[in-house]
């Protein structure tokens, strides 16, 4: 610590899913002071997936399972991991980027951004109303009040589809509704959702209104966007899976970022400001796992390391 009460690190790194934890073990193997500053619990999303059967080398694990294993052994090589941390500013500086937090002011020579993702809002009436009374966005966490229930999906993609099929452990039937006809999700995961019997796919739809009885939801809106015909649709709850916006607000005005938000990189991990890297969900990439974001945040490490050579040359 430093007279300044600011914590001096060689790589500070925001966000502890996959793309975070790898950077961790990259950087702080590479003999590198470095530190972790998660808002949560290290995993990221990796925490909303009970069943991951396509990391390389791990068939069939849980989420928390390969988060855990990677939390330790990012530990083992001296990274330091603060959990809910709740951070208030960056100040990008070449060289000395500073980190303003609840749990501390941090500074690093080197920024490496891997705050991932959330769920998107549906952004209808009744949705934060009824959020936690019926309104969900992770089956995981949720998918257990619903035993015998009837339950509606929202959303085409891999999420939406995984994690519909994985409601009708609990549910009585499960209805995914979806904008368009077709599906975008993977055709494994379609093919298990069309294979269910409690699975029912209502096409060329959109859910304009979350109802409820003032305590807990009882039913949506739909609406066919062909015919333009709307009808109630009675249901116990609301799984939302329509994509992910980028954790990126911190950064607004900082970093160059695409129309969605997302924060451009180069295939160096290097973002438009010096020193500042970029990994996982948070970045522009045309694939987003776990396996992905952990093979960014290993590479923005490696790179990081180099620049601070750099840097120390030059002091
Ligand atoms: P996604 O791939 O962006 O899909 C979002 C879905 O929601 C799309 O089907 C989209 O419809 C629909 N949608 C978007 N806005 C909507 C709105 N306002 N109203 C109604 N529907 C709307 O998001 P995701 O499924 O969360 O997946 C995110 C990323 O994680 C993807 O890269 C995915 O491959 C990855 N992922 C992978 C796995 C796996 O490998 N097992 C599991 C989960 C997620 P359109 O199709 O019409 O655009």
């Amino acid at each position: 610590m430093t007279s300044d009460n600011i914590k001096d690190y060689d790589i500070v790194i925001i966000g502890g899913g996959p793309a975070g934890l790898a950077a961790g073990l990259y950087a702080a193997r590479g003999n590198m002071r470095t530190i972790i500053l998660e808002k949560l619990i290290p995993g990221g999303q990796l925490n909303n997936t009970l069943d991951v059967e396509n990391y390389p080398g791990m068939d069939h694990v849980t989420g928390p399972q390969i988060a855990e294993a990677m939390e330790n052994q990012t530990k083992r090589f001296g990274c330091e991991i603060v959990n809910n941390c709740n951070i208030s500013e960056v100040e990008l500086n070449e060289g000395k980027h500073i980190v303003k937090s609840d749990q501390g002011t941090y500074r690093g020579k080197v920024l490496i951004v891997a705050t991932g993702s959330e769920y998107r809002k549906l952004s209808v009436p009744g949705e934060k109303e009824y959020s936690g009374k019926g309104v969900s966005y992770c089956a995981v966490c949720d998918g257990a009040f619903f035993k015998e229930k009837k339950l509606v999906v929202v959303g085409g993609g891999d999420s939406a589809v995984e994690e519909g099929t994985f409601l009708t452990k609990f549910a009585s039937n499960v209805t995914i509704i979806h904008r368009r006809d077709k599906f975008r999700a993977e055709k494994i995961i379609q093919d298990r959702a069309f294979k269910n019997p409690k699975i029912n796919v209502v096409w060329n739809t959109v859910v304009p209104e979350i109802k409820g009885d003032g305590n807990s939801v009882v039913g949506v809106k739909i609406k066919n966007i062909v015919t333009n015909k709307e009808e109630d649709f009675p249901c116990d709850g609301i799984f939302i899976y329509v994509g992910l916006d980028p954790n990126t607000q911190l950064f607004k005005g900082k970093l160059k970022m695409d129309q969605a938000g997302r924060v451009e990189t180069n295939e160096k991990m290097e973002t438009s400001f010096p020193g500042v890297y970029a990994a996982g969900d948070v970045r522009e990439t045309p694939l987003k796992q776990a396996v992905t974001a952990a093979s960014d945040g290993s590479l923005a490490a490696t790179m990081a390391i180099e620049y601070t050579e750099g840097l120390d040359d030059g002091e």
